[in-house]
């Protein structure tokens, strides 16, 4: 969805923003600061050597610095956006370098985990609100990330029950400037929200298409070749990076199995409404959908335009 660039800001919300991991949602995020100039200065870090000479050849950012302990040295804002696996890793790597006071954020898609690996070894002079914008695609690295990204999208933040309602929201702040609509809840409820609304239906993405590839009477070609449009929405949502979605399946076991159980059983009623004929059954549940369809298009999350697997958003 097309969004148009915001204005700078008058005043910087931060001094110093550090953004661990340039990819799709990292480079974003850097984009939409130094365009909003929404700190007075912007580091990046990334573990890939590769992904920091691509940032410095982007220009994107104002100092690349490859040790993540001096990129974060200083700074009062410190946003992981490595895949949610990492965030141990990468909260171990810089804990003794964070500043008094500083704010320790990410974009994990899934919220419990990152707090249960990063609360322990952060240090108690600083504040951990975790946050998940609702917005992406199907790519990653730097080169895919745009400043326009966050635009009339969600961010969930998260913060842990004893957090800081200061910092709460400054990281609100933030993402209102990033250009996102906010909403705060628990890490808990954020995962089982997402488990439905996102992971489950990748997961069934990745299945079909899946599917598809190991069935014996039809060919890989015969697939290709007469893919239909729901088909190719699904080999979209698929294409997804499997490094990231493999790390959220494994940090939101819980939830995930939960809904899992829950479409089992709706899935297991369809079959029966298809073998028994009730087509009033499958007419009346396709007429619920398709309300929940309009209701998003309706608050401007989608639009109303066939996409066919050609674009679109992803929103892990
Ligand atoms: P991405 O494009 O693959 O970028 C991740 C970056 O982090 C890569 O440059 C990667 O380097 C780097 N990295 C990985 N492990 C690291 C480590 N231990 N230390 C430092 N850097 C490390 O991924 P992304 O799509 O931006 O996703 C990042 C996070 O955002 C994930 O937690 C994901 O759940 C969340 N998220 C993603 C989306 C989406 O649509 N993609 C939406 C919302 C939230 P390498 O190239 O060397 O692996």
């Amino acid at each position: 969805m097309a969004e148009t660039e915001l204005q700078p800001l008058s005043a910087p919300l931060f001094e110093r923003l550090t953004v661990i991991g340039a990819g799709l949602i990292g480079s974003s995020i850097v984009r939409v600061a130094k365009q909003r100039a929404l700190a007075r200065e912007v580091i990046v870090t990334d573990r890939s050597p590769s992904v920091c000479d691509r940032v410095r050849q982007l220009g994107i950012a104002d100092q690349v610095i490859d040790d993540p302990a001096a990129a974060v040295a200083g700074s009062d804002l410190v946003i992981l956006c490595v895949p949610v696996g990492a965030s141990a890793e990468v909260g171990a790597e810089i804990t003794d370098a964070l500043a008094l006071g500083a704010i320790v954020s990410d974009v994990g898609s899934v919220k419990s985990a990152v707090v249960d690996a990063l609360a322990p070894i952060l240090p108690k002079h600083v504040h951990l609100i975790p946050a998940h914008p609702v917005a992406g695609t199907e790519y990653s690295g730097p080169d895919a990330g745009f400043s326009t990204l966050f635009g009339n999208r969600w961010c969930i933040v998260t913060p842990p029950e004893d957090a800081d309602p200061q910092a709460v929201e400054r990281v609100r702040e933030f993402w209102k400037a990033c250009g996102a609509n906010v909403e705060t809840m628990t890490p808990a409820h954020h995962d089982l929200v997402l488990a439905i609304t996102s992971h489950v239906p990748h997961l069934i993405a990745y299945n079909i298409v899946g599917t598809a590839a190991d069935l014996e009477e039809v060919t890989q070609s015969e697939v290709i070749k007469f893919s239909a449009g729901g088909f190719r929405d699904f080999t979209r949502i698929a294409a997804s990076d499997p490094t990231m979605w493999r790390d959220i399946f494994l940090n939101n076991k819980e939830a995930v199995l939960e809904m899992l159980g829950r479409f089992n059983e709706d899935l297991a009623a369809l079959q029966r409404m298809i073998r028994w004929g009730d087509g009033q059954g499958l007419f009346d549940l396709f007429t619920r959908t398709r309300a929940i369809r309009r209701s998003i298009i309706e608050q401007g999350q989608e639009t109303i335009e066939p996409d066919f697997g050609r674009g679109g958003s992803n929103d892990p």
